[in-house]
């Protein structure tokens, strides 16, 4: 289907949704939204768009003449949208992992987590993705990545508890077995 006529019966779609709830789309305030939904759809579900995946660039290991053989780490937040409600659950992501033969540059680990974060999710299949395709790319001797994030469909409906972070981490290669190298991440991702 060509991108106009599917951003018009988007737009057509979400009229709909205002009149069903109760809106009336055609005030002042709402006539310009579902075009502005539409548009900002295209990004924050880019996810589907398998032409949007980023490329990892990644380098040899010791070609600098240093030998990465430490746990590096990055961190940083995500945005994503729970699908089992359509509402947005977003916080931390800390990722570490030990090289082999490839180094990958950090700023990449961000792309990633973006990229597999613009969709609907749940938090275990988004930290799936993540560390899936870097563990693809880049297979290091051992990866890890722990998500922290508040999830609005628990703190908006029922009983409303706002306290609870949603915790989730995988654990790949050497980490499974050495909990010195897991403590070392934990220590070094504390703030
Ligand atoms: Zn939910």
């Amino acid at each position: 289907m060509r991108q106009e006529i599917k951003d018009k019966k988007l737009r057509a779609h979400l009229i709909a949704i205002l009149q069903l709830i109760g809106e009336d789309p055609n005030r002042e305030g709402l006539k310009d939204t579902p075009k502005r939904i539409v548009k900002m759809y295209k990004e924050i579900f880019r996810g589907y768009d398998p032409t949007q995946e980023p490329l990892i660039t990644t380098f040899n290991n010791g070609a600098d003449g240093v030998y990465y053989d430490q746990i590096i780490t990055d961190q940083g937040y995500f945005f994503s949208h729970c699908e089992h409600h359509g509402v947005p659950f977003f916080g931390e992501y800390s990722f570490g992992y030990i090289p082999d033969k490839k180094v990958l540059g950090l700023s990449k680990v961000a792309r990633v987590v973006d990229y597999y974060s613009a969709k609907l999710q749940i938090q275990e299949r988004l930290g799936g993705e993540i560390i899936d395709y870097i563990e693809k790319v880049v297979k290091p001797k051992g990866l890890i990545l722990q998500l922290k994030a508040r999830h609005l469909c628990k703190e908006m409906r029922g009983v409303k508890k706002y306290d609870g972070k949603m915790t989730t981490s995988i654990v790949r290669g050497v980490f499974e077995s050495d909990h010195i190298a897991r403590q070392e991440f934990f220590e070094l991702i504390k703030k």
